[in-house]
């Protein structure tokens, strides 16, 4: 297809799975609005269409400088970093890409719980460091076959997460603000969940409704022998509550993929040793990010084309 005279504003550095496929076919402008925001405010009124992830930002302030803007498309499923609420005042389209990355994130998810249990990462350095010839054997771990296990949200990929717990002889329950037809306990209240779970797997949007849902009371509920998996966004959990948790052994581990202020990580949390820690990576595969990155151009250019984008955001279906 021809090359496009449709601006499109990136509004974070893009995958080498959406930029191209972006440079491609339209007017592209790499994160102007950062870097030189003085052209920025020159093209402004041309840029019709950004293009984001799901860390990135998108605010109102954004979507006002660009009174011509008629889409925002989202490489990851988390858009809680776009005023979503700016952008259907001004008739803006929001596109995220659910479903593709449901695989990873829960695979993810299973692996951050299997590694916190079983102490994977502390194993591969007690060999490495040869203390195994040294002192012998390691401390013994966890056992997660047949543990109950608690999932906080129950959508795409907490299904995705719940179907893998039962090839482990799990019992799975969750909480979500209303029952899904899932064949699972739904708990309402989120501490009670926590109470009755040994391992708990935390798979909801970030943003304002669930910031800090898992809070210094649900740590306690969890108890010392309890471990937390944090997939979902670094806002869901307080940070703070939980690294007190982990030094004064409220609960006995966590595997975290997502943090408060990423790429930073606090040097406390860091410090403590039985946690497992990933750099933001739940749909971090070469096969995933080429269907996310597919599937964001693909709502840029239905739209473009004049015909329904394929997966447009809740609030704007
Ligand atoms: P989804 O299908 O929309 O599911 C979200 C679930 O969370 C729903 O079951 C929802 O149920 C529940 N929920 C929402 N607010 C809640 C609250 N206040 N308390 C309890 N439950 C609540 O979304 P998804 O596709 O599974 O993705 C979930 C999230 O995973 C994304 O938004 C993103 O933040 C995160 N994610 C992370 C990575 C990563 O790399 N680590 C990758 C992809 C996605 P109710 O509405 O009934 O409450």
């Amino acid at each position: 297809m021809p090359k496009s005279d449709i601006h499109v504003l990136s509004a974070i550095k893009l995958s080498p799975f959406y930029e191209p496929l972006v440079r491609e076919q339209f007017i592209f402008h790499d994160r102007l609005h950062e870097t030189d925001p003085k052209a920025f405010a020159a093209i402004a009124p041309q840029i019709r269409g950004i293009a984001g992830s799901g860390e990135s930002k998108v605010s109102g302030e954004l979507i006002a400088q660009c009174p011509n803007l008629e889409i925002i498309s989202v490489f990851g499923v988390g858009y809680d970093g776009v005023d979503v609420a700016a952008a259907r005042a001004k008739g803006v389209m929001v596109t995220h890409t659910p479903n593709v990355l449901n695989d990873d994130v829960a695979d993810l998810a299973i692996g951050l719980m299997l590694s916190a249990a079983r102490q994977l990462p502390q194993a591969d350095r007690y060999v490495r460091e040869g203390r195994w010839a040294e002192i012998g054997p390691m401390p013994l771990a966890r056992k997660v076959s047949g543990a109950k296990l608690g999932i906080v949200g129950m959508g795409r990929i907490g299904q995705a997460i719940a179907q893998r717990a039962l090839a482990f002889n799990m019992s799975v329950a969750y909480t979500t603000r209303s029952p899904k037809s899932v064949p699972f306990t739904h708990v309402p209240n989120v501490v009670d969940l926590a109470r009755q779970s040994d391992y708990l797997i935390v798979i909801t949007p970030g943003g304002a409704a669930t910031r800090h849902l898992i809070n210094a009371e649900v740590l306690a509920a969890l108890g010392p022998e309890g471990i937390l998996v944090n997939v979902a966004r670094g806002s869901v959990v307080d940070e703070a509550a939980l690294i007190d948790a982990l030094e004064r052994k409220v609960i006995a581990g966590a595997g975290l993929d997502v943090f408060q202020n990423e790429p930073h990580v606090p040097e406390a949390l860091r410090a403590v040793p039985h946690v497992v820690l990933a750099p933001h990576i739940g749909s971090a595969t070469s096969q995933t990010r080429k269907a996310m990155g597919d599937l964001a151009f693909a709502n840029l250019q239905a739209h473009f084309e004049g015909r329904p984008v394929i997966t447009p955001v809740p609030e704007c279906q």
